[in-house]
């Protein structure tokens, strides 16, 4: 099995339309699964036009406040760096579930055991098939901050039926933090899709980085390619020691179909199922 990261340091560069694509290209010879891994937001299901079924639930541990044990100190409130806890001097403390990422420095800061612990629901893993190809992807649910659980869900799930494929894509979210590092973990290459534009530079720069940092070997896409437009991006894959490795056009076909459900077709993608064998 070989594992492939399609990630970008910019949100709407295109890496959706990059994974879908690869991996119904990948489909027509080999056993394929793709993951969308951009929980906070995942839409391979909708480009590929899956119809995804709930495979299991994704929870988080919160505290809970046993109050016939709180002495009312406010030790829980100060302890708490994402300002979950809320607490006036002489009052009960007032927690906020949405704010909480489950640390427990609250728990072990009550010294009357007033803090234990509970759980809460905070997102979705579903699996699918289309095109040739099985899918699972996650969902945190609206107003929740901590997207790695989900992904780390998500992983798990993987996990338990990886060996039956040849390949499996993760479709990473943008940007380089926890849940992005941890959909890239474990990738033997990682797609940085980027596009021409100056911000589409400075990203494919801070993906770049975390990928070495990382030890991930990695190869550059320029989405929405227009002649003499991509000298930005060919400066920074130079300066990288790396050439683009494959650009897929700006097309009013490709959109489209993108609106369509229908996967892109394009030489460009042949090109990178052919790089990451
Ligand atoms: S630290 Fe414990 S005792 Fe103090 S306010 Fe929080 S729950 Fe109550
Ligand atoms: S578990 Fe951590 S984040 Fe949540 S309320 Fe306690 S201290 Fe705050």
């Amino acid at each position: 099995m070989k594992q492939i990261a399609i990630t970008g340091g910019k949100g709407g560069t295109g890496k959706s339309t990059v994974a879908t694509a690869l991996a119904v290209e990948l489909g027509k010879r080999h056993k394929v699964l793709l993951v969308d891994a951009d929980v906070d937001c995942p839409n391979d299901h909708l480009l590929l036009g899956i119809e995804r079924k709930p495979l299991k639930k994704v929870f988080q541990r919160i505290p809970k406040w046993d109050f016939e044990k709180c002495v009312k100190c406010g030790k829980c409130a100060q302890v708490c760096k994402t300002h979950a806890i809320f607490a006036l001097k002489g009052k009960q403390p007032v927690f906020l579930p949405q704010q909480c990422n489950g640390c427990g420095t609250c728990v072990l800061a009550c010294q009357q055991n007033a803090v234990g612990w509970s759980k809460k629901e905070i997102g979705t893993v579903f699996k699918g098939k289309g095109h040739g190809i099985d899918f699972v992807s996650g969902e945190l649910k609206v107003n929740e901050a901590v997207s790695e659980f989900v992904v780390n869900a998500l992983k798990e799930e993987v996990k338990k039926i990886v060996k039956k494929y040849d390949f499996v894509l993760f479709d990473t979210a943008a940007g380089t933090l926890c849940d992005v590092i941890s959909a890239l973990e474990g990738s033997s290459i990682a797609l940085a899709v980027t596009e021409p534009t100056p911000l589409g530079k400075h990203d494919l720069e801070l993906i770049m980085k975390l990928l070495k940092k990382l030890g991930i070997k990695f190869e550059i896409v320029l989405n929405r390619f227009e002649e003499g437009k991509e000298k930005l991006i060919e400066q920074v894959a130079k300066r990288n020691g790396k050439k683009i490795a494959s650009k897929i056009p700006y097309s009013k076909k490709i959109i489209e179909n993108y609106s369509k459900g229908i996967p892109v077709r394009h030489e460009s993608i042949n090109t990178l199922a052919e790089l990451v064998k």
